[in-house]
């Protein structure tokens, strides 16, 4: 039997990079052997115990790689092709996929929100040498020469939520928009929101490092909550509100934040994965009759996204790789997960090589 390294979930805390059988491809199945990967800040709620998985599965979303090997029936792909894979793999062929709704597939889980979500969720992740796409038809987007590895593995999942968040506010050319918390996410929202063509970009996060980043990524204007009423300011700065608020974090201050500082008939662009009760307060929402749209978005998945995340880079008009602030080897992935669960040394996000 053929084995490789990967990083085993076992239980709240117990994780780690060890051999385990290398992935055989089934029908419509691909092995991509995995040249560059990351940690997400799921991977963190996973091995902390506040998301649960399977014992035993392969934790990670994120994945560059070339093609090892193609199962039977897969077209559109050949080995040795250098592609990248979404974080969510639709199967294209579901109620849900065929309803311009991939992120929510169904294939394997009835109807149950994040269905499209299968790496390091219901089946083995990308934090190893080799890993199993499934449906690799609908999967694998190829990357252009003079696009790197670290930038399109960053186009998985961060970039694709960012982006979906200003995608389905329907941000308008002239538009004021707020985004709460500079995390990669909520960066690649920022630099959305500016391809979206937003007329002022205001950033807020407490971390003096994320919001020298927000600059870079296209706010205008940033603010530190820790110091300011960010609400208060953010209706000064725009004569009102802000049309869309993009919620980056997953915590009630943020949201309760971002519907703070809409203009009536504003738009909420949700990305958090919120931990407990989030609650609306009566007076935020204008008891109702504010004409507030909420909404919430799962990173967008498939080739096709993909491609077109990659045609951003290729053309210069988006460049993620800034995000990338620290590199490890597959073997040292400890020490990534307690860098970057720690926050420490400014890291926004990581790049592996098995
Ligand atoms: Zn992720
Ligand atoms: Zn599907």
């Amino acid at each position: 039997m053929r084995t490789m390294r990967a990083n085993v979930f076992h239980s709240p805390g117990q994780f780690g990079v060890e051999e385990v059988p290398r992935p055989v491809p089934g029908p419509g199945d691909a092995i991509l052997r995995v040249t560059t990967t990351t940690v997400c800040g799921t991977d963190l709620h996973i091995v902390r115990g506040e998301y649960a998985i399977r014992p035993g599965l392969v934790i990670g979303h994120e994945a560059v790689g070339v093609v090892d090997e193609l199962g039977v029936g897969v077209r559109g792909a050949e080995v040795g092709q250098r592609v990248v894979v979404g974080a969510i793999t639709p199967c294209g062929q579901c109620r849900a996929c065929l309803s311009g709704n991939a992120a929510q597939c169904g294939r394997e889980a009835g109807y149950r929100a994040l269905g499209g979500w299968r790496f390091g969720n219901t089946m083995d992740g990308a934090q190893a040498e080799y890993l199993l796409v499934p449906d690799a038809t609908a999967n694998l987007a190829p990357i252009p020469d003079d696009v790197t590895d670290e930038q399109a593995v960053l186009l998985a999942d961060i970039a694709s939520t960012g982006f979906a968040g200003v995608e389905s506010a329907e941000i308008r050319i002239g538009d004021a928009v707020v985004v709460f918390a500079e995390g990669p996410i909520g960066l690649c929202a920022t630099a959305g929101a500016r391809l979206r063509g937003a007329g002022l970009v205001v950033g807020v996060d407490p971390d003096p490092h994320r919001r020298a980043m927000a600059k870079r990524f296209g706010a205008d204007v940033v603010l530190d909550p820790s110091a300011s009423d960010v609400p208060a300011e953010v209706r000064r700065l725009t004569g009102g509100g802000a049309d869309v608020a993009i919620e980056a974090l997953g915590a009630q201050s943020t949201f309760e934040g971002c519907l703070r500082s809409l203009r009536p008939g504003g738009t909420l662009s949700s990305l958090g994965v919120y931990g407990g009760k989030i609650e609306i307060p009566h007076d935020a929402f204008a008891a109702g009759i504010g004409d507030h749209r909420i909404l919430t978005t799962l990173c967008p998945g498939g080739k096709e996204r993909m491609r077109r995340l990659l045609e951003m880079v290729r053309t210069g008009h988006f460049d993620p790789a800034p995000l990338i602030t620290h590199r490890f080897r597959l073997d040292d992935l400890a020490e990534a997960y307690r860098l970057f669960g720690a926050r420490a040394e400014g890291v926004l996000k990581v790049a592996v090589t098995p």
